[in-house]
């Protein structure tokens, strides 16, 4: 993938698809890779688009919902057998380091790599990485379990771009001065106002709430997807989101986006 871009491997929600995969993304950032959330085969659409496994350097898992980080043991056992030696961080609720540490002893698999866990603050947002080019800071969000949005903010010269991804939540509003001066946003999009009550129901968003969340933010670019099986055609969801702000994009597997 190239420098400076946002590489979608899942767009979907809840149930993968041979066309959607689950939630996951890579952003590359002055060469450094951070997996954003890992769905069941986010290695699969890395291996097809030519990014290698042990590439990643940091990854960032919004929350425990299944389609957000069923690929991440297996991407781990991947970077093991590949020989991964550098180390590997991880930012993530807590209970994964649990999980995950459970899933390698249960197949006596060693690491031969420092995999670290950082634990997010569902409640709160806090800096938790100050790289040499970049800052993520968490987003505390609304769902069913503790989730948090991360907000990826170049700090290159040349090239300050500043990535907030939104991941499952109900519309909220209060996270913009916590994502204010976002030039593209990524947000949920599980429904469209038809299906509000649901939407309010399971803690998620319509593509108007992402609109106006990227409206109200000043962005520039927004980028809507983990739509609800129900939409086999995503022009529903970009045209209601249109309405509000225009500059608006569907997500699909593999596509690649310059920052
Ligand atoms: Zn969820």
């Amino acid at each position: 993938m190239n420098t400076n871009s946002l590489l979608i491997l899942g767009s979907n929600s809840a149930i993968p698809n041979i066309h959607r995969f689950t939630t996951s993304q890579i952003i590359n950032i002055n060469g450094i890779n951070n997996l954003i959330d890992c769905g069941e085969g986010a290695q699969i659409r890395m291996q097809s688009k030519g990014v290698k496994i042990n590439s990643i350097d940091n990854i960032y898992i919004s929350h425990l919902h299944g389609d957000h980080f069923f690929g991440l043991a297996g991407l781990i056992s991947t970077m093991n057998m590949q020989s991964r030696h550098q180390p590997l961080h991880i930012y993530c609720p807590d209970k994964l380091k649990e999980i995950i540490e459970m899933q390698l002893e249960a197949s006596l698999t060693e690491l031969q790599f420092e995999c670290s866990y950082t634990l997010t603050d569902p409640n709160e947002s806090r800096l938790i990485t100050k790289a040499q080019d970049f800052e993520v800071y968490s987003v505390p969000l609304s769902h069913r379990i503790p989730t948090t949005g991360f907000f990826f903010k170049s700090t290159m010269r040349n090239k300050p771009f500043r990535y907030a991804f939104i991941s499952d939540t109900i519309y909220k509003p209060d996270i913009i001065p916590v994502i204010k001066d976002a030039t593209i946003i990524y947000h949920e999009a599980t429904f469209t106002e038809e299906f509000r009550k649901q939407a309010i129901e399971k803690f998620h968003s319509t593509a108007k709430d992402a609109a106006n969340i990227a409206k109200m933010t000043n962005a520039e670019r927004l980028l809507i997807g983990h739509f609800s099986k129900r939409f086999n055609d995503t022009s529903v969801l970009v045209n209601e989101a249109k309405e509000v702000f225009e500059n608006t994009i569907a997500i699909e597997d593999e596509m690649e986006i310059a920052l």
